[in-house]
């Protein structure tokens, strides 16, 4: 299958390994991973959030909310579908408690302020339970007949040390672990460049239950105020 078709995939293997209740993708483009996801049904809620959304639903509407045909189990009725459009960089409180966080090619569309802000936001404030982010990985790009970025709107595009680089640091910063992955296998004689679609899977470290100093009330999170950044979208209105 196409790399964009093996990235959802990848997602999907996850929401079927570790059948997370709440999913959010940012920088969810045309909503494609979402309705692919709304079939999976350990998924309660779904959200996703983009800056842009004039391009999102045309084609998407129909298939992403939940639709008589999808009535075919009980799980449908307690689906709910979210989509808004705002920033990756910008809190909002409707995004707090997620067990799953999907980037999928985003960070390489964020300009470096933006970037700077992106670990806080996703990690520091929205805390999700798992965090998955992809981006090009540059190594790879020798193999391609123009050796250049793959997409104009990219601000860079990272080396495997690069990003393992950055996300280690993320991953220290905000208490998770991260494991590095991707898709898109070289072939055989070029193994050294790696996945042409580098990921990492970051898992927030549970606070050690022997730590009484962490006197979180558990179940509840220390209540945040409400932050509202992001603008609903309704599907039947594009
Ligand atoms: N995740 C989708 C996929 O894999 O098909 C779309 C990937 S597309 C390469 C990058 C997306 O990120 C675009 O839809 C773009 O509008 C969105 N984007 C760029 N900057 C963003 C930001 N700061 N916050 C949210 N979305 C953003």
């Amino acid at each position: 299958p196409p790399l964009y078709k093996q990235r959802y995939f990848f997602v999907k293997d996850i929401v079927n390994q570790y059948k997370p209740k709440k999913v959010a993708d940012l920088g969810c483009g045309n909503a494609t991973l979402l309705c692919m996801l709304k079939f999976h049904s350990c998924v309660q809620e779904l959200v996703g959030v983009d800056l842009l959304m004039d391009r999102l639903l045309d084609w998407n509407s129909d298939k992403l909310s939940p639709s008589i045909g999808d009535h075919l189990g009980p799980r449908d009725l307690d689906l709910s579908i979210v989509l808004y459009r705002g920033s990756a960089v910008e809190k909002d409180s409707r995004l707090l408690g997620f067990d799953l966080i999907t980037c999928i090619e985003l960070i390489e569309h964020l300009d470096s302020e933006d970037l700077a802000k992106f670990p806080e936001v996703v990690f520091g404030y929205f805390s999700p339970g798992m965090v998955v982010i992809s981006t090009p990985n540059s190594d790879f790009n020798p193999l391609f007949p123009a050796s250049t970025f793959r997409n104009s709107d990219h601000k860079f595009e990272w080396n495997q040390t690069q990003f393992q680089h950055w996300a280690s640091n993320v991953a220290k910063l905000y208490s998770y672990t991260v494991e590095f992955t991707g898709v898109g296998v070289p072939p055989p004689w070029a193994k050294h460049v790696g996945y042409c679609t580098q990921i990492g899977i970051f898992k927030k470290k549970q606070p050690d239950p022997g730590s009484w100093i962490l006197a979180k009330p558990t179940g509840s999170r220390v209540s945040e105020p409400e932050e509202h950044a992001y603008q609903v979208i309704d599907p039947r209105k594009i």
